[in-house]
């Protein structure tokens, strides 16, 4: 069973607007992430990601980056806003043609985000809630290593 990969058209703007993020084109995936960097970043149980291509995003005004090692061993780098600090994307040196979009960024305008599996479901916590019917992987999926 494969997730439906919808064709996205979105614009947002970081909270204090000095960043904005347009995605244009096919999402070529959708997951949720438990990892313990995911939940720093987001300051919850798990990161919500479409994984678009790099060709896919643009981006107006400059991000400050953080990278750091992924249990993957690859590089991920994680940009945000340098003034408000709002996530904006994030990519592994593992996949440099992929760029990962923390949806809530398109907050109100997302309705089209359908995750097909929860990855490092190893550290989700029983009070992070999560659709019962979704594929759960304790790390990665063997395809997907963002
Ligand atoms: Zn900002
Ligand atoms: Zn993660």
């Amino acid at each position: 069973m494969s997730t439906p990969r919808p064709s996205i058209d979105v614009t947002a703007a970081c909270a204090c607007g000095a960043v904005g993020m347009a995605v244009q084109g096919p999402v070529v995936s959708m997951l949720l992430c438990a990892c313990l960097d995911c939940q720093r970043a987001t300051g919850s149980g798990h990161a919500s990601v479409a994984l678009v291509p790099a060709t896919a995003l643009t981006l107006t005004g400059t991000a400050k980056s953080f990278a750091r090692p992924a249990d993957s061993g690859a590089i991920f780098t994680r940009n945000f806003c340098p003034d408000c600090g709002t996530p904006l994307f994030g990519q592994s040196s593992r996949a440099p043609d992929i760029r990962m979009i923390p949806v809530g960024f398109f907050a109100g305008q997302n309705a089209w985000f359908a995750p097909g599996q929860l990855i490092f479901a190893r550290s989700q916590q029983a009070w992070d809630l999560v659709a019962d019917h979704l594929p759960r992987h304790a790390t990665y999926r063997e395809a997907v290593r963002p």
